[in-house]
């Protein structure tokens, strides 16, 4: 009796050839990798049609009939074999290209056929090329009688004749003969839950005897992936706290105290305390803090990181944060100091450009423990940055930081330091449950009081003239306006033209002296884009052109209007990034996006979500099923742990909750799955984090 430890080359049907098709193209090695390879689509196969009744507009037939007149047509390469197949109220015609030696070798003009297709009409008369075809004998005794499965191919299976159908075939194969399916999942879950059990499940799922059926052995399935999932994030994470020991921070000291009676300027919002408060228990937990802070753009991040770090400095250590940009760096760098005015704290920034006497300064100061806090870019994290005793890091944005980045951190002190790493990107909970689960997750869901809503407008091009005559209307009262470009990497150059000629034009209507207008763009000097920067934030200029280097942090609260160009070019949750540069003052702000005069369907729903929306985290919904989780994190970050097999994070959120709830309920009761009714489930998590995740536990 096979079980599903066999290998998938002696399977019937198979073979060494094969096999090796199937393990290049598909990654089945084994019987049990086979019949985890779900089908994508079903086809209701309970309806039949008579010949009479096939029209154009019919995806596919099933017609109950028999064959007669084969013939071979054409020469060489281009031959084929045509037949006549009918029922009793007419005829059509069936096209074989391939195959057709067995063809003519299996079927029996004596017999009766259920074919199976997709119609084509030619000169009112119809064709089916390739039907699948069985026996009508067979047919009614076989397990496929309602439903007709199709399996995902590639281009390279077809040579060697695997298509869909002879997947269903090997799967039908490895049942024929009896085959050893255990249950993994724990008799009282199953039970709880009304799941179907395993076998029953691996057969609905392939061969749905019912529509209700189908959808049960689907929903378990998509159970237990979740639940795998979740179990093997939830015991990781508990492994690793139990690991790494971390610094403890006691106190809060006088460098907290001093801040926050003498220089914070406004009350925290109730978000910013209660997050405040999660980190100082990390920090004194005695493990090591590994958190995510979430918070939308102009929630108030910054604030609490600086708090967090002068917990650290009460307690003798030092603190960094890194930024994603030069002039984000910068702007820390800037708001930092002035926060910290009138207190004792040494602050100095490090980036690509600072200048090696300064760069020697820092060294040090790093090592001899007289800079407290340093401000940096990526060029924080070089091994030759030495810190004298670093008990905090900070990366804002950590969406353009991966995980490997985040790991080199670790190794600036003897022991790793507490890590915060702070994104604005509103990540939804589902995605953080599974993108995150090494980080523990903080989120700001407040903004300051008294920040009026951003209103925001959707105009296109041939509403331009009306845009620029609002923007003056704007700049009158005094206001700022960003005006911002696309930049896609790939094709820098063209961007920058973009740039160019839109400067050049927006000259024209905005004149200097009566107007000034500052840019800013990737091809610029760092101390040259500094100086633009300046001058807008000094309000000096009344228009910052940019392209979206300006997405992250930049701070200007006399900016109130943004203006995005070719706003169909940006992701949505890169649009929203850009517009919450704006509204951080107390003026009524806006957004206006402008996008070309014809947009796409998914074009126009970023648009209207955009208008319609100012809360982050329904935008990074709509993002998500636009988009897909891949296409937003990037596959460094999302790794295997996206890569659901039939789960969809987004449309099976109760699943996946539900998912989480039974495992974090199991590893209470059996932190590491001792007990007997769980042995087979342990087994199951152990190889799903190795070959899943490339961890071995
Ligand atoms: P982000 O979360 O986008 O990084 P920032 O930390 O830059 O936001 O904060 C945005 C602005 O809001 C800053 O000007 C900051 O000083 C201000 N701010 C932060 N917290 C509060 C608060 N509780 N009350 C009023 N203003 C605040
Ligand atoms: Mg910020």
């Amino acid at each position: 009796m096979p079980d599903l430890k066999t290998e998938i080359e002696y399977l019937k049907g198979v073979g060494p050839k094969r096999a090796e098709i199937l393990r290049n193209e598909l990654r089945i090695s084994t019987i049990e990798d086979l019949i985890y390879y779900f089908p994508y689509k079903y086809t209701d196969r309970s309806r039949f049609y008579k010949v009479k009744d096939i029209r154009n507009d019919i995806a596919h037939v099933q017609i109950v009939g028999a064959f007669s007149n084969f013939q071979t047509k054409g020469t060489g390469h281009k031959q084929y074999l045509q037949a006549k197949f009918y029922d009793e109220t007419g005829t059509i015609d069936i096209i074989w290209f391939q195959r057709i030696k067995w063809v003519k070798d299996n079927i029996d003009i004596q017999k009766k056929y259920v074919i199976f297709g997709k119609p084509k009409e030619f000169r009112g008369s119809y064709s089916i090329v390739h039907p699948e075809i069985e026996e009508l004998q067979h047919f009614k005794t076989s397990i496929k009688a309602l439903f007709h499965s199709e399996y995902g191919t590639t281009e390279k299976m077809k040579k060697f004749f695997l298509n869909s159908r002879s997947i269903g075939k090997l799967v039908h194969n490895a049942f024929k003969n009896n085959l050893q399916i255990n249950e993994i999942l724990p008799t009282n879950l199953l039970q709880e839950l009304k799941l179907l059990p395993i076998k029953e499940a691996i057969l609905n799922i392939h061969f749905p005897q019912s529509v209700e059926k189908l959808e049960a052995a689907r929903r378990r399935f998509k159970f237990e992936e979740l639940f795998m999932n979740q179990l093997a994030i939830l015991s990781q994470k508990k492994k690793q706290k139990n690991k790494s020991a971390g610094f403890v921070f006691e106190k809060v000291g006088d460098y907290f105290m001093d801040f926050y009676k003498n220089n914070l300027k406004f009350e925290l919002t109730n978000a910013q305390k209660r997050v405040l408060k999660e980190i100082r228990a990390d920090l004194k937990s005695g493990k090591q803090c590994n958190r995510l802070l979430q918070g939308d753009v102009g929630s108030g991040k910054t604030i609490v990181a600086l708090m967090s770090m002068l917990i650290a400095l009460d307690n003798g250590f030092q603190a960094c944060i890194m930024a994603p940009t030069e002039i984000l760096a910068q702007q820390h760098f800037e708001s930092i100091t002035e926060m910290l005015r009138g207190i004792d704290v040494n602050v100095r920034i490090l980036s690509g450009s600072t200048r090696i006497k300064q760069r020697r300064i820092i060294d040090e100061e790093l090592q001899n423990g007289e800079l407290n806090i340093l401000v940096g870019t990526h060029a924080l994290i070089e091994d030759k940055v030495k810190f004298k005793n670093l008990g905090l890091a900070i990366i804002d944005e950590q969406h353009r930081f991966g995980v490997a980045q985040r790991a080199k951190l670790w190794k600036k002190n003897t022991q790793p330091p507490h890590i915060i790493v702070m994104t604005a990107t509103p990540i939804p909970r589902t995605l953080s449950m599974t993108l995150y689960g090494d980080l523990d997750v903080s989120v700001i869901d407040e903004l300051p009081m008294g920040r009026k809503p951003i209103k925001t407008f959707h105009f296109r091009e041939n509403k331009r003239a009306k845009v620029y005559d609002f923007l003056k209307k704007e700049i009158a009262k005094g206001r700022q306006i960003y005006i911002v470009y696309p930049l896609i990497t790939e094709s820098e150059t063209l961007d920058y033209q973009n740039l160019e000629e839109g400067y050049e034009k927006l000259l024209q209507q905005f004149r200097p002296p009566d107007y000034k207008v500052s840019v800013v763009h990737g091809k610029m000097k760092a101390d040259e884009k500094q100086q633009q920067m300046e001058r807008f934030a000094a309000g000096e200029t009344n228009i910052l052109v940019a392209t979206t280097v300006i997405e992250v942090g930049v701070n200007v609260p006399n900016a109130s209007v943004m203006v995005i160009e070719s706003a169909e070019r940006f992701g949505l949750s890169q649009l929203h990034q850009l517009r919450g540069r704006v509204g951080r003052g107390s003026e009524q702000s806006f957004c206006i996006l402008l996008t070309g005069n014809k947009l796409s369907s998914d074009g126009r729903l970023r648009m209207k979500t955009m208008v319609e929306s100012t809360d982050g985290f329904r935008i990074s919904e709509v993002d998500l099923r636009l988009r897909g989780p891949g296409d937003i994190f990037g596959t460094q970050q999302s790794g295997m742990a996206l890569n659901f097999r039939i789960a969809n994070i987004i449309s099976d959120v109760k699943i996946l909750e539900l998912a989480r709830q039974k495992a974090i309920e199991i590893l209470q009761t059996d932190p590491i799955l001792q007990k007997p009714d769980n042995q087979r489930l342990k087994y199951k998590l152990n190889e799903y984090m190795k070959f899943s995740w490339g961890v071995v536990s």
